[in-house]
C-alpha cells in the first residue's frame, strides 16, 4: 500500500553502503522509520533534502508489522536551515528533535505534537532574540500532551490556590504550597516564584505567535528551564539520554 504524510525528519544515519534510514514524526502516523535505497549514490537529489530541520512530504510503501517502511519520493515543504545560523538554535533545535526521537514509540499519532514541532522550529529558523521563551513554550506544550503537566494553579496536597509561591517536590513529583512543603523538603526540590507561576500561566493559554512579545526577565526564564527539565526527567526516563541539554543550561544561564 503506498501512504503519503508529511513529515520532519529527526534523525538520518547511514545504512549498507548506499543506504540512509531516517526517523521523521509524521503528522498522520507519528514515528516511522523509513529507509531510503541507494540514495547515496552518486548524485540522487533525495540525499540533500533527507536531513534534520526539514519538512518534507513522503510517499512511501508501507506494510503493519515491518520496523522499516521504504520511501518511494520524497519533497521538501519546508527547510528551517536558518536555525543552523546560531549556535543556540542549534542546540535547542537538534534537542526538540531529539526528545521526540526518543520518547515517542512507533506509530503514535499525535498531530499536536507535529504542529508543536513544527511552529517552534519555525520561531527558532526567524526569529533572532526570543529563542530561550520559545523552547520553554515547546517543553510546556509537550508535557501538557503526554499528559503529565503539574497543576499549575493548586497545592497538589491541600488544593490551595497558589498565590505567592509553589514547590516542585521531588517526593510528590507535584508542585505544592509552601505551608505543606514545611516537614516535606528535599535538597533538590525547586521553587517557583510567583512571576514564575504566572509565566507559566500564560505559556498555558497564549500561541507562540504572541509569548514573544511578552517581557520576561532571565531569573523566571531559568527558573522555568529548571522546572520543566527537572520535572520531564522525573516522568520520562529516557530524558537523562537527551544530548545537548548541558549547552542548552547555559544558555539560559550566561
Ligand atoms: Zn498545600
Amino acid at each position: 500500500m503506498i501512504l503519503s504524510s508529511k513529515g520532519i525528519i529527526l534523525k538520518v544515519f547511514p545504512y549498507s553502503d548506499t543506504s540512509l534510514i531516517c526517523n521523521v514524526f509524521t503528522d498522520d502516523y507519528g514515528k516511522l522509520t523509513f529507509i531510503a535505497k541507494g540514495v547515496r549514490k552518486a548524485k540522487n537529489p533525495l540525499l540533500s533534502i533527507l536531513q534534520p530541520f526539514n519538512l518534507l512530504e513522503f510517499q512511501y510503501y508501507y506494510k503493519k508489522n515491518r520496523s522499516m517502511q521504504l520511501i518511494k519520493e520524497a519533497d521538501i515543504v519546508i527547510s528551517f536551515d536558518k536555525l543552523r545560523n546560531q549556535l543556540s538554535t542549534i542546540v535547542m533545535g537538534s534537542a526538540i528533535l531529539n526528545i521526540i526521537n526518543k520518547i515517542f514509540e512507533n506509530e503514535y499519532p499525535n498531530t499536536t505534537v507535529f504542529r508543536l514541532i513544527y511552529k517552534t522550529l519555525n520561531k527558532l529558523s526567524s526569529s533572532n532574540s526570543d529563542n530561550k521563551i520559545f523552547f520553554l513554550f515547546y517543553m510546556f506544550h509537550l508535557c501538557q500532551q503526554l499528559g503529565f503537566l503539574p497543576n499549575i494553579r493548586h497545592c497538589h496536597l491541600c488544593n490551595s490556590e497558589f498565590t505567592d509561591k509553589a514547590i516542585f517536590s521531588e517526593q510528590f513529583k507535584s508542585l505544592i504550597c509552601i505551608n505543606c512543603h514545611k516537614g516535606n523538603t528535599f535538597s533538590s526540590d525547586i521553587h517557583l516564584d510567583n512571576k514564575s507561576l504566572q509565566f507559566l500561566e500564560l505559556i498555558n493559554k497564549t500561541n507562540i505567535d504572541q509569548i514573544s512579545k511578552i517581557e520576561i526577565s532571565s531569573i523566571v526564564l531559568q527558573e522555568i528551564y529548571n522546572f520543566l527539565i527537572f520535572f520531564m526527567k522525573h516522568n520520562i526516563h529516557s530524558m537523562h539520554y537527551i544530548k545537548g541539554l548541558k549547552e542548552i543550561e547555559k544558555i539560559y544561564y550566561e
